[in-house]
């Protein structure tokens, strides 16, 4: 049997990511994946996404903005298959440089689907391997629903294996997949629809952001569809779905995108043989330094319920083995206060509470919310304005920020920088004493009053 000193089980951007950073410290790592290497991140995720988005900001800055510029452009085709080419050929690239990564790590990467037979060994490939450090990096997947016909859509995995552009598509899920997926799709010119079982999408977010996101889907697209649940779907000869709501309503489409969240990948990677215990909701059970209840067996990323976002994933990975392997024995993840954006049209920033967290927390009467609304200079010279909204949420007399968010053009590249502000626990006057950098949009949240 082979042995390491450290085996992360996942090759995605967890698993990368501790196992890259003990491999510094000397140890003997192995990775094993049995998909492409990257997860879902650099695969079916956040990079083919944002390829995607990028596409949809070029065909809107032809299509509505370029015009008021003083471009006479007319556009003879757009090409889906030249896009999803380009878009391949980087993930190829990312590819390459992870293998000369890990390689130059002394990784050894194993592509193989791995399985626990008892805690500490698993089998992959017919072969046994052991390590007394184990980080189980599984991720997750995306779910469809138990209703008939659901067979006949695909998932955010589908959609990137999507060869043609859907003229009609239908996007069921009111999270980030359901709002960027749709976004994308209309912006890039598809017939798209976005079903949603509430009044809005992102409804856990700061009211402001979930509601000036659906006035902005008013005016753009993608329609929005609320209060309604799919019942069934059927496909016909010619391949149109029929998509059937509760409401009565039947709406054809050439596509349907299932983006209802997603599950842990956790069952079938033999953690009945080890003592791994999972919560009610099938999450891999982690304290808060990610020991598992088996000794020398960790998780990180999408497979705890915790946070699923890749830079997460990233962090929690690298403090992991900086606490195993380099006697940082206190290292643990911070789950608080992490930025976060929601690659919409305009795209979403938001980093700690929304003004209902923060008054159910410190009381209404210790909390101060600003706000700013203003059309975006880069539409404003043109006839498709697009309103900007920014909030800074402060609480104590002190005006501690405890939350910021915007929707709006740039905010995507906004939030980073005050989001280490905030992590440093900066008030309402440090943000004040920051000289405008103008005419920009991110002025905005140094000039509330
Ligand atoms: P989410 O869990 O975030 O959202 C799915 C939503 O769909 C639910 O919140 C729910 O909203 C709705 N829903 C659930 N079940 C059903 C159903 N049966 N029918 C209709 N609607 C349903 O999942 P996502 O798949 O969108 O994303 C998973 C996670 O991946 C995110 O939470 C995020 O952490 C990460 N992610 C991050 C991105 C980024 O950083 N930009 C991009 C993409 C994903 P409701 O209850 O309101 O109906």
């Amino acid at each position: 049997m082979q042995e390491f000193d450290y085996i992360c089980l996942g090759g995605g951007s967890g698993g990368i990511a501790s196992a890259n950073r003990a491999a510094k410290h000397g140890k003997k790592v192995a990775l094993i994946e049995a998909k492409a290497i990257g997860g879902t991140c650099v695969n079916v995720g956040c990079v083919p996404k944002k390829a995607m988005w990028f596409g949809a900001q070029v065909a809107e800055a032809i299509h509505l903005y370029a015009p008021d510029y003083g471009f006479d452009v007319s556009v003879n085709a757009f090409s889906w298959a030249k896009l999803v080419e380009s878009r391949n050929a980087y993930i190829d690239r990312i590819h390459q440089s992870y293998d000369r990564v890990l390689g130059g790590n002394g990784i050894t990467v194993i592509n193989g689907f791995g399985r626990f037979i008892s805690n500490h060994i698993i089998e992959v490939n017919g072969e046994q391997i052991t390590a007394p450090h184990i980080t189980i990096a599984t991720g997750g997947y995306p779910i469809i629903p138990d209703i008939p016909g659901a067979e006949h859509g695909i998932t955010s995995d589908g959609f990137f294996d999507l060869a043609e552009q859907p003229k009609r598509v239908v996007v069921v899920g009111a999270g980030y997949i359901g709002v960027e997926l749709a976004g994308v799709m209309s912006a890039l010119g598809s017939e798209t629809k976005l079903i949603i079982r509430t009044d809005k999408p992102l409804r856990n977010f700061d009211p402001m952001l979930s509601e000036s996101l659906v006035e902005m889907m008013a005016q753009h697209g993608p329609e929005l569809i609320t209060h309604s649940n799919v019942t069934h779907v059927e496909k016909d000869h010619a391949g149109t779905l029929h998509i059937t709501l509760d409401t009565g309503t039947t709406l054809a489409a050439d596509a349907l995108v299932w983006a209802i969240g997603r599950a842990p990948a956790t069952h079938t990677i033999g953690l009945d043989n080890t003592d791994v215990n999972l919560t009610e909701r099938g999450f891999i059970s982690v304290d808060e330094q990610q020991n598992t209840t088996a000794s020398g067996i960790y998780a990180v990323g999408d497979n705890i319920g915790k946070v699923d976002l890749t830079p997460v994933a990233v962090k929690a990975g690298r403090l992991l083995s900086e606490r195993l392997f380099n006697g940082q024995h206190d290292a643990k993840m911070d789950y608080s206060l992490i930025p976060t954006v929601v690659f919409s049209h305009p795209p979403i920033g938001t980093m700690g509470l929304s003004q209902p967290e923060a008054e159910a927390e410190y009381g209404a009467e210790n909390v101060t919310v600003y706000n700013s609304s203003f059309g975006a200079m880069y539409t404003a010279l043109t006839s498709h304005r697009q309103l900007t909204k920014m909030k800074l949420i402060c609480v104590g007399t002190d005006q501690k920020v405890v939350g910021i968010h915007g929707i709006g053009h740039g905010m995507d590249e906004i939030l980073q920088g005050f989001g280490v502000a905030i992590k440093m626990g900066a008030t309402k006057a440090d943000f004040d004493a920051c000289v405008a950098i103008h005419p920009t949009s991110g002025e905005e949240f140094v000039t509330l009053t």
